[in-house]
């Protein structure tokens, strides 16, 4: 606490990154990057834009690469909202679509930033509790709220909802906004964008970081219906116009040119997950199916915290949160088949 803060900074909760260690070879299996590279294409991309063009500002609007992306998923460019990874999207969606003075719904288990957001907008938030199995029932879902979100497939637990049972939520709640994450939809489930047609009142979140490989270059973004995405031009052109600098909308319009690049880093994942799932069933874990870049395992007999540490003695970093329900298990991004191997290894051995 410091006099010099707004009141309002005591009173935060910020969220907790995972960890970025400064160690050299360590198998980093603990922040869900995708282990394959960008696109060489991408590589080529940003190095064009490293010119004298530096000087300008980059289009506020990232028309071009909107264009792109709208082609891409067979949408308008007027229903794409580009944002500064979609962390930043997602804050916008909450300070701009939430505050209605109700409650707004996540499930019990999810990503850790919607609290945060929460803190940060005031805004009031009920917890959906997951199933026994970690699944979403649609049903709970129906209840006044001031809006709904939920990552699909959900994260830490990389559980998906199918697509008929995300219709029943959004039309259960055609007076609010539903926001579906799909930070991790390219590794085996079905869009939900394909809805946002037939309901204005969805509102689909997507990144670059995980599928297309490009964490580091921040880009994230919307699509939904043109009124909710001009209320998040509003708030963003109250707040930073230029969320995209020119790298980024050079090196994230190539990754989506690419498309047999983005089909092959998918692929390796989507087989290296259910040989991973195989092998650690094989030691006695039960793993939560999972359509994401990451398993989320608990041991039979062995704590997760304890499996945790012994990993990292290992020089093999996964994820462990010491919170209700999940303190057993462990969340495991799957990497390169070398590190999946000394990840498997190394469980063997503990
Ligand atoms: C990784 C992740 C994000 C954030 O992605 P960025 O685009 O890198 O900000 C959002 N939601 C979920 C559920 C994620 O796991």
């Amino acid at each position: 606490m410091s006099k010099f803060w707004s009141p309002l900074v005591n009173d935060l909760v910020p969220y907790v990154p995972g960890e970025q260690p400064k160690m050299a070879n360590l198998v980093k299996l603990n922040t869900n990057e995708n282990p394959f590279g960008p696109s060489p294409k991408v590589i080529e991309a940003i190095k064009a834009e490293l010119n004298d063009g530096l000087r300008l500002y980059p289009d506020p609007e990232g028309e071009s690469l909107r264009q792109t992306i709208a082609e891409y998923h067979k949408v308008k460019p007027e229903q794409i909202f580009l944002g500064n990874g979609s962390d930043e999207v997602l804050a916008h969606i909450f300070f701009g679509l939430f505050q209605h003075g109700e409650p707004i719904l996540f499930p019990d288990i999810t990503y850790s930033f919607y609290p945060v957001y929460c803190g940060l907008y005031n805004i009031e938030s009920r917890k959906i509790s997951l199933t026994e199995s970690f699944e979403i029932n649609p049903d709970d879902f129906k209840q006044p709220n001031g809006g709904v979100i939920f990552p699909n497939p959900n994260a830490p637990t990389g559980r998906y909802l199918e697509l008929q049972h995300v219709e029943e939520i959004l039309a259960a709640n055609s007076d609010r906004v539903v926001v579906v994450d799909e930070a991790y939809i390219d590794f085996g489930g079905e869009s939900a964008i394909t809805l946002v047609d037939k309901y204005p009142n969805l509102l689909v979140s997507q990144t670059l970081s995980k599928a297309r490989s490009l964490a580091g270059l921040r880009v994230g973004f919307a699509v939904g219906h043109p009124d909710l995405i001009e209320a998040l031009n509003r708030v963003k052109n109250s707040f930073n116009s230029y969320p995209l600098d020119r790298l980024a909308l050079a090196g994230a319009k190539a990754a989506y040119e690419d498309e047999a690049w983005f089909r092959k880093c998918c692929d390796g994942v989507i087989s290296e997950r259910e040989r991973v799932t195989a092998a650690l069933e094989g030691l006695g874990f039960e793993v939560l199916p999972s359509k994401a870049n990451f398993i989320f395992a608990r041991h039979k007999d062995q704590p997760g915290e304890v499996l945790a540490k012994g990993l990292r003695e290992q020089g093999i970093i996964v994820r462990h949160f010491n919170k209700p329900r999940i303190s057993e298990f462990l969340r495991i991004t799957i990497g390169t088949v070398e590190q999946n191997d000394a990840l498997i290894g190394g469980l063997r051995s503990l």
